[in-house]
């Protein structure tokens, strides 16, 4: 009988490994780790977006904002510029009727001018273009300002409104200024000059040079017809340009007075967040933009801690998965392992426990089976009344046949003996063993007396039909012959049974031998 080494043989790592690999409980870690990190990438992922939408709200209402009090402050000194003109218009239609007096008109141009920061002069032409007063000093002579647009406007519109220019340079000082204009009546109620204000570009250079922005942040101050009177930070050269091609041109003033969005200045083809204004009582515009890629680079910065520590979250996680994961295929190893070892165990048991009720030489049942079944057989006969017969068989001058062929031969001999007793035809339930030495017993549970003698009758026969020589005999046929015991009982249920029956077969045994061997008593 084979008994596996169950210590050194070991199952094949391939399928071993697969088998663990498609387990439940790997599986299962599997998901879990895997919904876990789909689940901390989702809340980052969201959270990240919020952040950045959070931000792109801040940065329009910020705009919005700016260029709301950029509004309000550009309407403030266009005001206090229209109030300083009309002043000056009721001044010079009431002065006209008895001739206008320039130097006196000067004098109180300038102190005008003194009061207002904005201002970079005031000035007044005749129907005709020639300068007549100015806050400027001393007054140039020679210069004619009838070509100027708000001249020209002045003088073909009788509308006595203001009129804001764009950007022009000054004559007077070669600075860059804001035109603003008011037409005069003459006495006989036709065109009588032009009453200009101008207003210095630096003024609002200054003002706006005071807020906090970036150098790709922006902040422009348009003509509503989208030019541009200023710009912040953008050189001059912008201004005098045309926008009309903005978004804030072509769409947002069409829907709003005020507003924010997102779209590429036209400024400078950058796109940004813009906040919009037009105030209600001058036809300008105020924009304010904030550079898109700043911001980006802004937020990306706010959020780099959030990310790194997500970032080691996630690595935390991972590392966390690959170690549950290895202890959980240690374990399932174990298991496998010990599982193994004990199906290989149970096998070796079941194989020394057969080997335990089993005749090395002969392969019939030993003397312990044959006593654990005699005392079944009888307990069982106790029971249901039913006879037990029992033989007992002895080879005939095996010494002998020792002595003569060698034990090795006798081996041999006995061995054959054992096979043909174990293939005579048996009842399921008879046991063929061997008793010990050259001796073999036959139990036969529910036989009677009768049957037994036939049983033991045919073994005698059948061994004697091997012919196997044996010289040294004293049976006549010089052949290994037997001799059979029998004797039966029905069972009383006591511990005596046994010895009862083994006595008596042996009894017979001793006559069968007495009386010649090669046969059977009872
Ligand atoms: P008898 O006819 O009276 O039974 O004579 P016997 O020689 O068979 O009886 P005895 O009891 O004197 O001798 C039994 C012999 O059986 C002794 C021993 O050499 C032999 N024998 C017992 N067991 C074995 C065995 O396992 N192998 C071999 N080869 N011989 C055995
Ligand atoms: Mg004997
Ligand atoms: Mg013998």
């Amino acid at each position: 009988m084979e008994i596996r080494n169950v210590f050194t043989q070991k199952p094949s790592a391939q399928p071993e490994a697969e088998r663990i690999a498609r387990s439940p409980l790997v599986r299962s870690i599997w998901i879990f780790g895997g919904l876990l990190i789909v689940a901390v990438l989702t809340i980052n992922a969201w959270s990240l977006s919020q952040s950045w939408q959070r931000m792109i709200r801040n940065a329009e209402d910020t705009a919005i904002n700016l260029s709301l009090s950029q509004a309000r402050q550009a309407e403030d000194t266009f005001l206090q510029t229209e109030i300083t003109l009309r002043e000056l218009q009721r001044d010079l239609q009431s002065n006209i009727a008895a001739g206008a007096q320039g130097s006196r008109l000067s004098l109180t141009m300038r102190d005008l001018k003194s009061r207002l920061p904005q201002l970079h002069g005031l000035f007044f032409y005749d129907a005709s273009g020639k300068w007549i007063a100015t806050s400027a000093q001393p007054v140039p002579v020679g210069i004619n300002n009838s070509d100027r647009d708000y001249f020209v406007y002045h003088r073909n519109n009788p509308r006595n409104s203001v009129h804001i220019g764009p950007v022009i340079r000054s004559r007077s000082t070669g600075e860059l200024v804001i035109p603003v204009s008011m037409r005069v009546t003459s006495a006989g109620g036709g065109f009588g000059g032009v009453l200009l204000a101008t207003i210095k570009v630096d003024y609002f250079r200054h003002y706006y040079g005071y807020y906090e922005m970036g150098n790709s942040d922006v902040l422009v101050l348009m003509l509503a017809d989208s030019t541009v009177l200023y710009a912040r930070p953008m050189p001059d050269s912008y201004i005098g340009k045309n926008l009309s091609s903005s978004c804030l041109f072509r769409e947002m003033l069409m829907k709003s007075d005020r507003g924010s969005g997102q779209w590429s200045a036209a400024l400078d083809g950058k796109k940004r967040i813009f906040g919009f204004a037009r105030p209600e009582r001058y036809p300008l515009v105020v924009a304010a933009g904030y550079d898109k890629q700043s911001l980006i680079k802004q937020w990306m910065k706010s959020r780099v801690q959030d990310v790194t520590l997500n970032l080691a979250l996630l690595a935390g996680i991972l590392i966390m998965i690959f170690f549950i994961l290895r202890q959980a295929r240690m374990n399932l190893r174990y298991q496998a392992e010990l599982t193994q070892l004990r199906d290989e165990l149970t096998i070796v048991n079941n194989s020394l426990k057969s080997m335990a009720m089993i005749d090395g030489l002969t392969g019939l049942a030993n003397r312990r089976q044959f006593d654990l079944y005699l005392h079944e057989s009888l307990m069982r006969s106790a029971v249901n009344g039913e006879p037990v017969s029992l033989l007992m068989i002895d080879v005939d001058y095996f010494k002998r046949y020792n002595d003569t062929y060698g034990h090795t031969n006798g081996d041999e001999c006995l061995r054959r003996l054992g096979d043909t007793l174990s293939k005579m035809p048996h009842r399921s339930a008879d046991l063929v063993a061997r008793y010990g030495g050259e001796e073999f017993a036959i139990i036969l549970p529910n036989t009677q007396q009768k049957d037994a003698l036939r049983v033991a009758m045919r073994a005698v026969e059948a061994v004697r039909s091997l012919s196997i020589s044996h010289q040294t005999t004293d049976v006549p046929a010089g052949i290994v012959t037997i001799s059979a015991g029998c004797a039966t009982i029905t069972a009383s249920g006591k511990e005596k049974d046994v010895q009862q029956l083994l006595t008596h077969a042996d009894a017979a045994l001793y006559r069968a031998k007495h009386h010649g061997r090669n046969r059977v008593a009872l």
